[in-house]
């Protein structure tokens, strides 16, 4: 097992040895985040396959949704991944160092005056609008720089990319040769929903312009969009969510390997009577004698407040001694109360760890309690926790300077 604990909440000491440092980091720790890297390879395996012949990219933006870039990145690369997205061109840039070879996409696209920074990691922007088209044109044409953007269009979503009016307008440039553009995408606002009307008609729109745009590949799908149907997987696939074991088809199975799991610390262990209240507000009661174990997260850590109880309404579950317990009140900034009353005895201590994602508890689960989606509950996972990796490639690319 290969320990990462979070530089931020860990001071390195140049004392102690890296296998001490990583044990002091586990020893100390109040919360532990184990990511299985060997689940996410697999779950990238698994869509690779559904999407063949398209090539299967991965979406790693946002610190591979909370699951950490370099260590993800370098996983999926050595399990054969080629091609990746990023939003912008910082975390380009911590992918890029991962990833000597990859192919890097930054979806949110380029400023003005921002070409340089993307020439010198070798990171393709994703164009969505024609200012911005015209901008890279000339950063290429003064710089030399013939690296490669996408074009975004946009069929639906109304969020990123260029209209089909602005899209047909630049077909003359694909057709003229020499364009500059290797890949031609577009995004679905309602893949998750099988039967939603704007999957066909985002579809239809996509492949009546993509086929003017002769000999650059194209890419539709994101996770969800890949279990649709094959007419949905063009040339390439995007899938980000469903590499971290969220569902993507939501109405049924979840056919992902789950990837994280998460243990916070009991930190204390008390006895209350009939009729006491636990937490701030005084929200929830106890209707019986009750044992809580005060367990070391909060929403601080990315554990949202909307997981709470009281008195009306049950709110999310923890895994103590191998027992599903139910939350006892208010959700604080570092701590949760959490009702073990059913436990057996001494079934466990203060020390021991209770597991808030794992053991049966999904991420999607957790994600409804937080009355959101499963990708907001991984990209709010906290800094306090200590960082684990199962796993992973048995070889690594050797760090070089970003190639060019
Ligand atoms: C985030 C994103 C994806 C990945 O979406 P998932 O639903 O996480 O698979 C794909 N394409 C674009 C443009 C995105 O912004």
């Amino acid at each position: 097992m290969n320990i990462v604990s979070d530089p931020k909440s860990i001071p390195a000491s140049s004392i102690l040895s890296a296998e001490a440092n990583q044990a002091a980091a586990l020893a100390t720790a109040t919360g532990v985040l184990t990511v299985d890297l060997d689940a996410i390879v697999a779950n990238w395996r698994k869509l690779e396959k559904a999407a063949v012949p398209a090539e299967c990219a991965a979406v790693i933006k946002a610190d591979a949704y909370g699951c950490g870039v370099d260590p993800v990145a370098r996983a999926l690369a050595a399990a054969g991944c080629k091609t990746f997205f990023v939003a912008t061109v910082d975390e380009a840039r911590a992918a890029r160092a991962a990833m000597p070879s990859a192919t890097i996409y930054a979806l949110d696209g380029i400023f003005q005056n921002c070409g340089d920074a993307f020439a010198k990691i070798d990171c393709k922007p994703v164009i969505g609008d024609l200012n911005e088209l015209a901008e890279w044109d000339v950063f290429c044409r003064r710089s030399g720089w013939a690296g490669g953007a996408a074009i975004h269009i946009d069929t639906g979503m109304n969020r990123l990319g260029l209209t089909i009016n602005e899209a047909q307008g630049i077909v003359p440039r694909i057709n003229a040769g020499d364009h500059g553009i290797t890949l031609v995408m577009s995004h679905l606002a309602c893949a998750e929903a099988l039967n939603h009307p704007l999957n066909a008609k985002q579809l239809a729109t996509f492949r009546e312009i993509v086929s003017l745009f002769t000999g650059v590949p194209a890419s539709l799908s994101n996770s969800s969009g890949i279990f649709l149907s094959p007419q949905f997987q063009f040339d390439l696939v995007r899938p980000g969510a469903a590499l971290y074991g969220i569902n993507p088809t939501p109405e049924a199975d979840n056919p992902m390997q789950p990837v994280v799991d998460l243990k916070a610390r009991i930190v204390r262990i008390r006895n209350v009577e009939r009729g006491d209240s636990v937490g701030y507000g005084g929200t929830w009661t106890a209707r019986r004698p009750t044992r809580l174990a005060i367990v070391s997260a909060g929403y601080a850590d990315g554990y949202f407040r909307a997981a709470g109880s009281n008195d009306g309404t049950r709110g999310a579950e923890v895994v103590v001694a191998g027992k599903r317990c139910p939350i006892a009140g208010r959700v604080s900034m570092d701590l949760i109360a959490v009702d073990i009353t059913d436990l057996e005895k001494n079934a466990v201590r203060r020390g021991h760890m209770a597991t808030l994602i794992g053991e049966g508890i999904t991420v999607d689960e957790l994600a409804h309690h937080f009355g959101t989606i499963g990708y907001e509950v991984l990209t709010s996972l906290g800094p306090r926790y200590a960082r684990v990796y199962k796993g992973g490639a048995a070889t690594v690319e050797p760090a070089a300077s970003a190639s060019t």
